[in-house]
């Protein structure tokens, strides 16, 4: 699907579902941490969760120690990096993990790059909505980019991004509250095989605090 196909009101909120239909206006509040919004990537391995092998999490923490050393810029615009929260291992619904980051902010602010590298997918997702999957330069790790109001002007697939350039919007399409604007962020290690759509997830706090 593109990008076109999502941008009437009408289309946006059908892909809400879920307890956002039915609630009450006294439960009309969010709260960031009852966001049900683990925006599970088609064929990603659920390998997050603390593992029994010590390997396996040695490898997670040296990513997560090169991602540190290249100082990622805070992807969304006057955000700074005090106020992040790690979300990562939180539930969301069943035995899903969140697996990314949540950064509220108002609706329409600029969503930045992290860093340079180019657009691998643009993608819209039930869950997601309006979504960008970047590689970094070296096709090492993905970044996703969810919940966007909208793409920036003339943003294509295969193109280049410079670190901070803004490539979209902070939104609330796919089923993020329609109250609360936010962008799920989220890396992931990709395979040998450089699918967008898999890879190893990494929890972004630690890398972008
Ligand atoms: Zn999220």
């Amino acid at each position: 699907m593109r990008r076109g196909a999502l941008l009437t009101a009408g289309a946006l909120s059908a892909l809400v579902t879920g307890p956002i239909a039915g609630r009450s206006d006294a439960h009309a509040r969010w709260r960031i941490d009852e966001i049900n919004d683990s925006l599970a990537r088609p064929d990603t391995n659920s390998r997050a969760r603390p593992s029994q092998d010590p390997d396996e999490d040695e490898h997670r923490d040296a990513a997560i120690h090169e991602l540190r050393k290249r100082r990622l810029t805070v992807p969304v615009q006057g955000v700074t990096r005090g106020v992040l929260r790690d979300t990562f291992r939180e539930r969301r619904g069943g035995d899903r993990q969140h697996e990314a980051m949540d950064i509220l902010a108002a609706r329409d602010t600029p969503v930045l790059a992290v860093e340079d590298g180019s657009i691998a997918k643009l993608f819209l997702s039930k869950p997601g909505g309006i979504t960008i999957y970047q590689f970094d330069s070296s096709q090492t790790y993905a970044y996703y980019y969810a919940h966007l109001a909208r793409y920036a002007d003339g943003l294509r697939e295969r193109a280049r991004v410079e670190r901070g350039q803004v490539i979209g919007f902070v939104g609330t399409s796919g089923n993020a509250p329609p109250d609360t604007p936010h962008l799920h962020f989220a890396i992931f290690e990709l395979t040998p095989q450089k699918h967008w759509w898999q890879g190893t997830p990494i929890d972004p706090y630690p890398v972008l605090k």
